[in-house]
């Protein structure tokens, strides 16, 4: 049944106050609640199945809310119960201060995004400086490629699937995550894991490669073979970062997405 519009507003309206609770949360305490801005909020913006991107920010004394917030407080609301479930996870993240060093370095935590029923999530390393900035993985220039490889390469839309990192926050200067902050961020890449139920995994970069398979094998030797991670198939291959400085290995990344389709039965 189509939503009135007075029942957007309500909805848009719980979403906005749950974001400002959260700031409050954090300990920002000098943003007042504010009554709603007068323009209406488009549906699509605000209907929960369709977590919109376009999603106008609450603004409140000049601040923009986290991007990150406003997404958590989408999940919460939304009627997908795998969605919701996403959504306490995030949350939990979002005031995580296991890595003290992340913690006090990063803007706002990266989650993840896309398909909660997906067949099939990337997973990366970590956020980088638009990803910190934007609250969402892969949204940079490697972000762009990646896109490519879905769109262009898979014939798929990027919102089949579902992207997220080994890390949920940004190491300064795009360092590589340390081993002891993998392990401290993993439980939060189980819990997704076990809520999507995925069938098939694709590691991008041997940071994800070898932390997800808990190996140290190089990428060179993970690539070009199916790899099992408690029943899901996982394909490893090179990181789009990578690509961009090494245009010559799409060449094998190429093969390995062939590899991929294959075994999901889409080619
Ligand atoms: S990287 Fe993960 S474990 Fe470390 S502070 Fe961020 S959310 Fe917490």
């Amino acid at each position: 049944m189509k939503e009135s519009t007075k029942d957007v507003r309500r909805r848009a309206a719980r979403i906005v106050e749950q974001a400002l609770e959260s700031l409050h949360r954090s300990g920002v305490t000098h943003v007042k609640k504010l009554p709603l801005p007068p323009p209406a909020i488009p549906t699509a913006a605000v209907t929960a199945e369709n977590p919109s991107r376009s999603t106008p920010m609450p603004r409140s004394q000049g601040k923009k809310v986290l991007p990150s917030l406003t997404q958590i407080a989408q999940l919460e609301q939304s009627t997908d119960p795998r969605c919701r479930e996403l959504g306490n996870v995030a949350r939990e993240v979002s005031d995580c201060t296991r890595c003290a060093e992340l913690a006090r370095t990063r803007t706002q935590t990266v989650f993840g995004a896309g398909n909660p029923s997906a067949r099939l999530v990337f997973c990366g390393e970590a956020p980088g400086a638009d990803e910190d900035r934007l609250g969402e993985p892969f949204v940079g220039r490697a972000g762009q490629l990646l896109t490519d490889i879905i769109v262009k390469g898979m014939k798929m839309r990027r919102e089949d699937v579902y992207i997220l990192n080994i890390l949920r926050c940004r190491p300064p200067g795009n360092r590589t995550p340390s081993p002891v902050e993998a392990a401290a961020c993993r439980e939060y890449l189980d819990r997704q894991l076990a809520i999507i139920q995925p069938e098939f995994i694709c590691c991008l970069g041997a940071c994800a490669a070898q932390n997800l398979l808990q190996t140290d094998a190089a990428i060179g030797r993970l690539r070009s073979k199916m790899h099992d991670f408690n029943g899901v198939k996982v394909v490893c291959t090179y990181h789009p970062a990578y690509l961009l400085r090494n245009p010559a290995a799409k060449k094998q990344v190429w093969e390995d997405i062939q590899m991929l389709l294959a075994e999901m039965g889409m080619k």
